[in-house]
């Protein structure tokens, strides 16, 4: 299982990611179901070229990706960016803490992206 964790942007210009890493290797909060096997894969912030983020993860195999617990605090579209996030990942929306945030709870979303088939009724 490879997975990726994306952060909010300006977090980063203070933050160095050891609640995350913390969280990861430790295998608590919303790693906790995880096993030795998986590989964290990416770590970045949400900003700059996102969709050419996005294409890097999907040709690294990234099946899950986490939204950060200060991308869920700060991120003004959370739910959206989960939401474009879910039709290539599962997303888990938090990284380390509690999974009910102060304003909203961590999104749980499964991938979307499924095939059609219009003659199935
Ligand atoms: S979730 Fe916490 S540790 Fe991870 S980038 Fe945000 S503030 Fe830093």
């Amino acid at each position: 299982m490879k997975i990726a964790i994306l952060v909010n942007e300006s977090t980063m210009d203070r933050c160095i990611g050891k609640g995350c890493f913390n969280a990861f290797f430790k295998r608590i909060d919303a790693f906790r179901d995880y096993g030795p096997e998986v590989e964290l894969m990416g770590f970045t912030h949400v900003g700059g070229d996102l969709e050419h983020k996005i294409e890097k993860l999907i040709n690294n195999g990234v099946e899950v990706v986490h939204l950060s617990t200060c991308a869920r605090a700060k991120y003004p579209d959370y739910e959206g960016l989960a939401h474009r996030l879910s039709e290539h990942f599962k997303v888990v929306g938090y990284t380390h803490g509690s999974e009910k945030g102060k304003s909203r709870d961590a999104i749980h979303l499964d991938k979307t992206h499924s095939v059609h088939n219009d003659n199935s009724l």
